[in-house]
């Protein structure tokens, strides 16, 4: 059976992830959502803040965009519509918000906004997505490792308030406000391997391109990523490298058409997907692969209460690993 076919009789089982911004979940599980999209599954995914500090590239804002408080005023709305047509190209639900103000990089002023999600009273986001939790019972929670793939602050704060979230919507004395408990998801954790980067690095300086993930090519020196001992399983998402790069350019004013990882050469697709097979690993349960084609088929019988997993993330960054340039289509 083909992990693409339908989950089966019933209720679709629910995918929900947590990501911090708009363009996220194009950018570190596109290929995943897709897939579990086209497989049968209900995805949903929650977006913890507006995006207010990310990137805009002013020629796609459209109207007059030289005044900054025009801009600010009307880039809350645009970020909306950018991530409701990516949810849309990817076959997921449309978009859910906790309501929290983009923290911006680590170091920025924006950090000290008591609105922003950095800064947020730690229950009381929980207690939003356990209410987001328990309203859509979820069998499967993806989001960020520990780290939230490279240290911005927002990511951070999506990990921790997600597990905890996850624990508190099984317990009925937690959150009581926030609807009847639901039973605890698995949980998987979006990550980067680090021969994933060194490898990318390397084809990216063979192409003379500068990589975002810097210059390192030895795995062992590498400080960022994870440790491909650590990486439980890699979600291939080949099939779904496209609709991947079309919810990714429906993010505009956030990702250029000339961006990276828009444009990746086809024989870094190659390189980057190698690794990602060589790195499957076996388990109790089998090999990552075929639990995760499983899972995507019968969620139900693969539920682990507590039980965090972590993802490859190449499985995403490959997404940049488009093959032609970008068309720009959207929905
Ligand atoms: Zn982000």
């Amino acid at each position: 059976m083909s992990a693409t076919e339908p989950a089966g009789d019933g209720p679709a089982p629910v995918l929900m992830a947590v990501h911090a911004h708009p363009d996220d979940e194009a950018i570190a599980t596109g290929g995943l959502l897709a897939r579990a999209a086209a497989a049968g599954w209900d995805v949903t995914v929650v977006t913890c803040t507006g995006g207010e500090r990310g990137e805009v590239v002013a020629d796609q804002l459209g109207g007059p965009n030289t005044d900054p408080a025009d801009v600010a005023a009307r880039l809350p709305q645009i970020r909306r519509d950018e991530l409701a047509a990516s949810l849309s190209t990817l076959g997921a639900n449309p978009p859910v918000w906790l309501g929290y103000r983009d923290s911006g990089m680590r170091g920025d002023p924006a950090n000290d906004d008591p609105a922003s999600f950095w800064r947020a009273p730690f229950d009381e986001a929980v207690g939003r997505l356990v209410a987001e939790l328990r309203a859509r019972r979820p069998a499967l929670v993806v989001t960020y490792d520990a780290f939230g793939l490279y240290g911005h602050p927002d990511h951070v704060q999506a990990h921790r308030v997600t597990l905890c979230a996850v624990e508190a919507a099984a317990q009925p004395l937690l959150h009581p406000e926030a609807g009847p408990a639901c039973p605890a998801p698995r949980v998987d954790l979006a990550t980067t391997a680090r021969s994933g980067l060194a490898a990318t690095n390397a084809a990216l300086a063979q192409h003379g391109v500068a990589s975002p993930f810097g210059t390192e090519t030895d795995p062992q020196r590498l400080s960022m990523g994870t440790p491909d001992a650590e990486v439980d399983f890699a979600v291939d998402v080949t099939e779904h490298l496209e609709t991947k790069r079309a919810a990714l350019a429906c993010h505009r004013t956030q990702v250029a058409a000339d961006s990276l990882f828009l444009n990746v050469p086809a024989e870094l697709a190659r390189t980057v997907l190698g690794p990602r097979r060589r790195r499957r690993r076996r388990s109790a349960g089998g090999s990552g692969r075929r639990r995760w084609r499983r899972g995507l088929r019968a969620p139900a019988r693969r539920v682990l209460v507590g039980g965090a997993r972590r993802l490859s993330m190449w499985a995403v960054v490959p997404t940049a690993a488009a093959t032609q340039p970008v068309t720009g289509r959207c929905g």
